[in-house]
């Protein structure tokens, strides 16, 4: 059973089209079933990759890939955005079908059968190894899988968000470590998933490509995944799994790259983001590099898999299996659809459907599109009015396809999870977002020109507040509707210490229902930030409450509780968080942090221990780990961890600050000082770091030096007689 019962006799027979006659399975033991290894590449434009024609591209690997195997000149997604298109790739289903359409408010339903519950139900080993947070356990793309890695690293870069993207290096490390365990010739197969997020923005390529791709870093990212790539093909090749592994490489959409005034992606539904990659290569798949002109779509990838591996066709998929294709059979293009609704959840405008027969594509808009891809590759030119009535019967095929589905309803129990999807498919179905009832609602098309503010004011939200606060208040000037224009000008508040506004701007979200799980938290945290502990507790509890597979208000609750002096609830809680999602690296980290102030120098080194092995670049862990071997009476050991936490951040403070008490503290004052002064310069100044320099500056013999650290403390802080009395003894 799926989640929409009376669609999927009609919408199957619909999406399989003609001309296709699926192969029988093989009835193959699943000793002798071929490994699969499906990799995808966030955020890929067919069109720049060099199999695909393009000439500054840097991938050998996917190209050596197409060049044994087969490629589909032509592949779609059926979402731009990534939780929605992952999901038509494991579930071989439409958004409509698998009912997972917008990156947040949603999670995959149990209804819904995966590819990693196909496989492993056929005897499987399944992995999957992701990077980036749209794929979290917790919007349920891990069911299926007896390892999911999701493990996303905290990372440095203060204009990066934490914990949303791991680099393709590490996560092909992670999965390095799974293969060995999974592969020999006894062995049964496995199944594994590998995503990589890097292409998607911010462009940040590693140093060589940056300076090689200057023009482009998006094609650098690209190269760098590729070369990420080849390190996880030569780890099979070199078990000699190569030869019973099937190999497919795609992406979940593409990037616009400024065409048709969007940016980056999730809006349109022009081929810049909706055109993939697709090669694949493995046994039975025919060798010398065909390439195909068969139209494949994600929906596909599952069947043609299952095919492969010679698993039964999985039930309610409106894929098809197109191995015919790949044997070089005729097989004729079935019709593909594709949606987002990202412009009306996130956005408040109109949503856009697609669909997509042969050379045509139609938009469904309030001002609606019709392109001939044959002849209008970059979908420039807009037929819907020379060519009325061929985009008046797509529009209606398109509407049957809608409507097959009927509106979900409320009747059955609804668990919180479903009362989450229920109330975002609300606004799907009108009930109009913050827009007034009645008033049209306003076409991407003539939206997309406030994206580029939108995105400026949401890249700059943490580091550059005003900046941000400054270009989302136009937006919403222009657009009062705009949710995400309200929501990231609270995080840009808060992170300009206007927690004031930032709450004001959230529970004017929460009045009109839109408020998020993800809202909730930023309002507890400005909540307590601005002192209203009880009022965060409230909010935090509520959304614990409403999303119980969701961790991060149980570990804001945490910051409430410490902040009130209840350390033991607030581990209690972290103890929650880790029943939830074990090893959780910021509820091991409260746990340390509550441990340390404790005096528990055990369990802190065991939690920051822990952490360590999860993420070695863990700056805060590494400083926190220096400060337990300091205390345990191994300042040696502390110190090396201090400057291997500099070494990975050269500006962070309190790794700074901590060595320099170190090297103080145990007779080393000239070696300590210049890190005092950089510490001085990392951050604003406290009374412990101006008051370590007065003492250290006077230790190495410089007076004045000293007297100018203790005034600078004496201002931050007049009620200090020790130092007081140190300054004027300096006279
Ligand atoms: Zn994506």
């Amino acid at each position: 059973m799926r989640s929409f019962p009376a669609a999927p006799l009609a919408l199957t027979a619909l999406m399989l089209g003609a001309g296709c006659r699926p192969a029988a399975p093989s009835r193959s033991s699943s000793a002798e079933r071929p490994n699969v290894l499906l990799v995808t590449i966030d955020t890929l434009r067919a069109d720049h990759v060099g199999c695909y024609g393009y000439k500054q591209a840097s991938t050998p690997t996917i190209d050596a890939l197409a060049g044994r195997g087969v490629r589909f000149e032509t592949a779609v997604a059926h979402a731009p955005l990534t939780g929605p298109s992952h999901a038509s790739i494991l579930t071989g289903q439409i958004p409509l079908g698998h009912g997972f359409r917008n990156n947040s408010g949603f999670t995959l339903s149990p209804k819904v059968k995966t590819a990693a519950e196909a496989f492993r139900l056929a005897g499987y080993r399944t992995a999957a190894f992701v990077s980036g947070f749209p794929l979290d356990r917790r919007f349920g793309f891990d069911r299926g899988f007896d390892t999911y890695d999701d493990h996303l690293p905290r990372g440095n870069d203060p204009r990066r968000t934490p914990y949303v993207e791991r680099f393709a290096d590490a996560t092909t490390d992670a999965a390095l470590r799974w293969l060995p365990g999974a592969s020999g010739a006894s062995a049964a197969p496995w199944f594994m998933w590998v995503h990589y997020y890097d292409p998607h923005a911010p462009y940040e390529p590693p140093a060589d490509l940056a300076a090689r791709y200057r023009e482009s870093p998006y094609d650098g990212e690209i190269a760098f995944v590729d070369r990420q790539l080849a390190r996880l093909l030569q780890a099979v090749d070199a078990r000699g799994d190569t030869p019973r592994t099937v190999i497919l490489v795609t992406a979940d959409h593409g990037e616009s790259l400024g065409e048709h005034g969007e940016g980056t992606h999730g809006v349109f539904l022009y081929d810049a983001t909706i055109r993939v990659p697709w090669v694949m290569s493995g046994p039975q798949i025919p060798t010398g590099g065909r390439v195909s002109p068969t139209l494949a779509r994600s929906i596909d990838v599952l069947p043609t898999l299952a095919d492969y591996a010679g698993l039964p066709r999985p039930a309610d998929v409106d894929g098809r299996s197109l191995r015919p294709a790949a044997d070089g059979r005729e097989m004729a293009d079935a019709p593909s659809y594709a949606e987002s609704l990202y412009p009306e959840l996130e956005l408040g405008w109109a949503p856009l459907y697609s669909w997509r027969v042969g050379r045509l594509k139609f938009i469904k808009a309030p001002r609606p599109e019709l392109y001939d891809l044959a002849s209008d590759a970059s979908e420039t030119n807009n037929r819907a009015e020379i060519d009325h009535a061929r985009a008046h019967e797509m529009e209606r095929t398109l509407d049957d396809t809608l409507r097959r589905l009927p509106p979900p309803v409320a009747a059955q129990p609804v668990d919180p999870e479903a009362a989450e999807r229920l109330r975002a498919l609300g606004y799907v179905s009108g009930s109009g977002g913050s827009r007034p009832a009645g008033e049209p609602q306003r076409d991407p098309k003539d939206g997309i020109r406030l994206l580029p503010h939108l995105n400026r004011g949401m890249s700059a939200a943490r580091t550059e507040p005003d900046v941000a606060i400054q270009e989302l208040t136009a937006v919403l000037k222009d657009d009062p509707g705009l949710l995400m224009a309200r929501r990231t000008r609270a995080v840009a508040y808060a992170a300009a210490g206007k927690h004031e506004l930032a709450i004001a701007d959230l529970r004017t979200l929460d009045r009109n229902g839109q408020l998020t799980p993800e809202d909730a938290v930023v309002l507890g945290d400005n909540l307590r930030a601005a002192g209203r502990l009880q009022e965060a507790a409230l909010i935090l509890e509520r959304a614990a409450r409403e999303n119980p597979s969701f961790v991060q208000p149980l570990i804001s609750l945490a910051d409430v509780r410490i902040q009130e002096r209840k350390d033991d609830e607030a581990a209690a809680l972290c103890d929650r968080v880790l029943t939830l999602a074990p090893d959780h690296i910021e509820a091991l980290r409260h746990l340390g942090d509550l441990a340390l102030l404790k005096g528990d120098l055990e369990s802190a080194g065991a939690r920051y221990g822990r952490i360590l092995e999860l993420d070695a670049g863990d700056v805060p862990a590494l400083t926190k780990l220096g400060v337990v071997r300091v205390r345990s009476g191994r300042p040696d050991l502390g110190t090396q961890l201090f400057r291997q936490a500099i070494e990975r951040d050269p500006k962070n403070a309190d790794a700074l600050l901590y060595l320099a008490g170190a090297l103080a503290s145990s007779g080393h004052p000239s070696d300590a000082l210049p890190y005092f002064e950089r510490a001085l310069g990392a951050g604003p100044p406290s009374t412990i770091l101006l008051n370590g320099l007065g003492l250290t500056r006077r230790a190495v013999g410089d007076t004045a030096g000293a007297a100018a650290a203790f005034r600078q403390s004496l201002r931050l802080d007049p009620n200090q007689p020790d130092i007081a009395r140190t300054l004027s003894e300096l006279r």
